[in-house]
């Protein structure tokens, strides 16, 4: 059965409307048709807080937990050994701890965070959706691609987003919460799991991590930050997955960026930009309200200079709102100015939220406008739509699964 996805009518932004806009006409009229105005939300409601995992404690705190849990320090490490390593947390294939009280002495440090509700596959088995839920009934997804060269998880950071991106269904269902450093380590541990078990079909490793699921990343800077070193440390105190493998997705929260780029990690950051005009911009991406698209982009160029890694632009391609060939090229000019040849760019054919009257745009549009970026001396992909039959594209991940 495939989740359905929210709804959404009513006018694009209220105080929009007034501003001689630029683009055309008719990109006027399809917003109107399509979205609401939602406020931002940049604090997540405290509630539901899951139980205490080992992944949210650093090393002396595990030692601690394993402590006043009635068993030697050194604990901590076979546990750790068995989670990161093994990827479980089966107290039965715990043979190296007594027997006695095992099963209760892993539920207190490796409790189960996520239960599975129902996984669905499509793209011949490629791609498989997860949807997850929490232990205070919050359903999160994530999804699991295989490529012929890599096998890649796309993790939620929150339930929800307070972002409000009117073309994305997450960001129309507002911000449930944050999710934890465990919760999202979680995730990637299971998905892991399932790739080394041939949920993919012929077993596979996973690893590439991208923070495009639900939720901004950098809207929960701490308990993501904490996931990534844990993500990318060396097992067995980590899972190992190659920091440069790892993508941080963000509309672009100017200091958090800036924060991120002295933290001193190769971690690549990929800004959902969506057009290279602030007038446009403010619509598409609601926080552009506060940084403007030349700052977004001076921070990301900080980024790129610390790291020397090359910055990702994504951009959903969105039929006669921003696929015209004038925003293409000031596309490519705006990006030469601003990073050079630190730059790519990522075309997304829009996958329409249902009740949307926004689409992609035509092949010859899309074609278009591609050459021209790429004419104006930045590199540009297009990415491959995985998981639309299932509801699982960008975007399309909404809990409306609430049953
Ligand atoms: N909050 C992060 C992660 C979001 S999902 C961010 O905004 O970057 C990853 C990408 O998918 C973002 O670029 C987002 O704008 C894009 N996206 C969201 N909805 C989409 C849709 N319906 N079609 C195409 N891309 C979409």
């Amino acid at each position: 059965m495939h989740p359905t996805l929210r709804t959404f009518t009513g006018p694009l932004r209220q105080d929009g409307g007034g501003r001689g806009r630029r683009e055309s006409v008719r990109a006027g009229e399809n917003e109107s048709l399509m979205t609401k105005s939602l406020p931002l939300i940049f604090t997540a409601p405290r509630r539901g807080r899951p139980p205490p995992h080992l992944a949210d404690l650093g090393p002396q705190a595990r030692r601690d937990a394993v402590i006043a849990a009635g068993a030697p320090a050194f604990r901590a490490d076979q546990l750790a050994r068995h989670y990161f390593t093994n990827l479980s947390r089966d107290a039965a294939q715990m043979t190296d701890l007594p027997a006695a009280g095992r099963a209760e002495f892993v539920d207190a440090l490796l409790p189960e965070l996520l239960t599975e509700v129902r996984s669905i596959s499509c793209d011949d088995g490629d791609t498989r959706k997860t949807l997850w839920r929490a232990h205070d009934g919050t359903l999160i997804e994530s999804v699991l691609m295989r490529y012929p060269e890599r096998i890649t998880l796309c993790v939620s950071s929150q339930a929800g987003c307070g972002m409000a991106c009117p073309f994305c269904a997450t960001g129309q269902g507002g911000l449930e919460r944050n999710l934890s450093t465990a919760e999202i380590v979680d995730q990637v541990r299971l998905a892991a799991a399932a790739a080394r078990d041939g949920a993919l079909g012929a077993p596979g490793r996973l690893s590439n991590v991208v923070f495009m699921g639900m939720g901004e990343p950098l809207a929960n800077y701490n308990r993501v930050l904490a996931a990534v070193r844990l993500i990318t440390a060396p097992a067995p105190h980590g899972l190992g997955i190659s920091a440069r493998s790892v993508t941080m997705s963000t509309v672009g929260l100017v200091p958090a960026i800036e924060r991120m780029t002295r933290e001193n990690l190769q971690v690549r950051l990929a800004v959902s930009l969506h057009t290279p005009d602030d007038e446009l911009r403010d619509t598409l991406v609601p926080v552009n309200d506060r940084w403007k698209v030349d700052e977004v982009l001076a921070a990301a160029r900080g980024y790129a200079d610390a790291t020397g890694r090359r910055v990702s632009i994504e951009y959903a391609l969105i039929r006669d709102v921003n696929d015209q060939p004038w925003r293409a090229d000031l596309l490519a000019s705006t990006l030469r100015r601003h990073l050079g040849q630190l730059v790519h760019v990522n075309l997304i054919p829009l996958n329409p939220t249902p009740g949307s009257q926004w689409d992609a745009s035509p092949r010859p549009v899309q074609d278009e406008f591609v050459r021209r970026v790429r004419a104006g001396g930045v590199a540009c992909t297009v990415r491959d739509t995985r998981g639309q039959e299932i509801a699982a594209a960008c975007g399309q991940l909404a809990a409306a699964n609430k049953v």
